[in-house]
């Protein structure tokens, strides 16, 4: 019996979505734009792009995603946020709006906007060894930090003493853009992790 192939979902409430499925195309990974929660049942694996936290957290609400997303995160389910979409997967964050939406689902608290104003967005170059020696460009917009992990998590990279780069089990999240960094490394590394979950767990 010929396997399935892996199908990856972007959620595409709202945020830079498109990128994430232009750079998983050029891989040959079969997408889907996620809106709907019928959708999960259907993908094995679920990216969550930057955008805007705070509008996400209510969309998720309005379209009844946001358990349903909990619920998948917390069963081991292979999910990769970036940024805003980091801030969705923390279990804290800082200087969100009162009662944010959040999935709370990784030891982590984010600290919203944290490179201030005046340094909104930047691009640097960071070691992170999981991917590769060569060092990966980062492209940051108006992103966040990580201010604490705690229990499982493994910090994958650094900018300048901040925590930029985690991965907690099947949940991987960075504070910037590796979707338009020209890169494919995190990308193939999030699908790696999918592939490992989907041979224990997928059914066929
Ligand atoms: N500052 C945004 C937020 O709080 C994140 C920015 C981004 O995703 N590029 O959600």
């Amino acid at each position: 019996m010929s396997k399935k192939p892996l199908k990856i979902g972007v959620l595409a409430m709202q945020g830079a979505f498109e990128e994430h499925i232009q750079i998983l195309d050029s891989m040959g990974i079969e997408t889907i734009e996620v809106r709907l929660k019928d959708q999960l049942a259907d993908i094995d694996g679920l990216i969550i792009p930057g955008g805007e936290s705070t509008t996400m957290g209510k969309m998720l609400n309005r379209y009844d995603l946001l358990e349903a997303l909990r619920e998948k995160g917390n069963s081991g389910f292979p999910m990769f946020g970036t940024c805003a979409g980091m801030i969705m997967m923390s279990k804290k964050v800082e200087d969100g709006l009162p009662g944010q939406p959040l999935l709370e689902l990784m030891d982590i608290t984010t600290i919203r906007n944290a490179f201030g104003r005046q340094i909104e967005s930047f691009e640097a170059d960071l070691d992170v060894s999981e991917i590769g020696e060569r060092p990966f460009h980062g492209v940051f917009i108006r992103a966040p930090i990580i201010k604490c992990v705690n229990g499982t998590v493994d910090v994958l990279a650094r900018f300048e003493n901040n925590i930029v780069a985690v991965r907690q089990d099947n949940l991987l999240a960075t504070s910037f853009h590796p979707e338009i960094a020209g890169d494919s490394r995190f990308h193939e590394y999030f699908v790696n992790i999918v592939e490992k979950w989907k041979e224990m767990h997928g059914k066929d």
